[in-house]
């Protein structure tokens, strides 16, 4: 088995002093002088650097001889959800238009601050704003369908018509109305062995698979919205589930080609390289040039370049299989650790289909 590919140390110094939820399951601290080893999210006191050693996984520093803090259980998988926050958000898909108060978390024994702190990190808003949002969803999804605007805020647990509207103009940044047959793309997060990464769908398939900790996340998101003409709320999606049983296959090694249906839409320049970017074959790279040349312009090396920065598909349409003429790796949006984990899982042997 091959070393995995760490970020660097500096990079991973600065994650673990700011407690950077988006390195959950890309590395795990262990310190010297307490034997103990930790998940980069950890709230116990930060030990002094020099003390620090990185290792990929539990298993890495397990195998050193360090034993599992207590206190933020770094042998739970990365990014899966604590057992209550499982069970809340499945009584929340069971029955979307119920609302939650405190009262209600404190019967099934969970602590508000906790729940509120656990969403703000995990999903960026507040458990209520989740809440809020999903049914948000939920309802713009019945007004396309043309059902009347009151009855569909009614039925998701909005009393008021002037409430709903308040509700979701603030989140689609318009008011219901004009949210009328249009889109919705659903976001969700997807954890891999790489860290999380955000998915969108809309029901024509994948518009989006960036990593969570991108820069250009916010922007991506933008464009999704402007370019489809569609809302984003978070949520699921037959297409969501497809994707992640997918994406599970291809980081254990078992899946070269992903078969969930993309939605690929850009200017047409842009669209041209990133078909040609999903025709590289797993397991091999090319380059600017090449990719100019076979869409036909050969002097647009550069655009290509811009055109594959732009990307929104990570992984899907694997920009990360591009490299420089001499083979080094060049730039990549999500981080070059990334692109070369990337490219040695894919030139791993496959293992023994089963
Ligand atoms: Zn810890």
């Amino acid at each position: 088995m091959s070393a995995i590919t760490l970020p660097h140390r500096t990079e991973m110094l600065t994650a673990f002093a700011s407690r950077d939820a988006s390195y959950d399951g890309v590395f795990v601290t262990a310190v010297r002088t307490t034997g103990i080893f930790c998940r980069p999210t950890c709230t116990a006191r930060k030990p002094r650097p020099e003390n620090v050693e990185f290792y990929a996984d539990a298993q890495g520093a397990l195998l050193a001889g360090y034993r599992p803090c207590k206190r933020c259980s770094p042998m739970t998988p990365a990014g899966q959800a604590p057992e209550w926050a499982d069970l809340l958000l499945r009584a929340v898909e069971a029955d979307p238009a119920h609302r939650w108060t405190d009262t209600d978390l404190r019967s099934l024994d969970l602590d508000p601050g906790r729940v509120r702190r656990w969403f703000q990190r995990h999903h960026g808003m507040t458990f209520h704003g989740y809440h809020r949002a999903r049914r948000l969803g939920l309802a713009l999804g019945r007004l396309n369908q043309g059902e009347a605007l009151t009855q569909a805020g009614f039925a998701h647990g909005f009393e008021s018509d002037s409430g709903f509207r308040e509700a979701f103009s603030r989140l689609f940044g318009e008011p219901p109305g004009r949210g009328r047959h249009r889109n919705v793309a659903f976001l969700t997060r997807v954890r891999t062995p790489l860290g999380p990464m955000i998915a969108g769908a809309t029901t024509a398939g994948i518009c989006l698979l960036e990593f969570a900790d991108r820069p250009m996340l916010e922007t991506q998101l933008e464009r999704v919205r402007s370019r489809l003409g569609c809302a984003t709320a978070p949520g699921d999606h037959e297409h969501l589930a497809h994707l992640k049983e997918e994406l599970d296959g291809y980081f254990a090694g078992r899946l070269e080609r992903f078969s969930v249906p993309l939605v690929v839409a850009g200017t047409p320049f842009q669209t041209a390289v990133w078909r040609q970017l999903g025709r590289i074959p797993y397991g091999s790279t090319t380059d600017y040039q090449a990719i100019a040349t076979a869409i036909g312009k050969p002097a647009a090396r550069r655009a290509v370049g811009r055109a594959n920065g732009d990307n929104r598909l990570a992984i899907l349409l694997p920009c990360h299989r591009v490299v420089g003429r001499d083979g080094t790796l060049t730039g990549y949006g999500g981080g070059l650790w990334r692109k070369r984990r990337l490219l040695e899982l894919e030139s791993t042997p496959t293992p023994d289909a089963g």
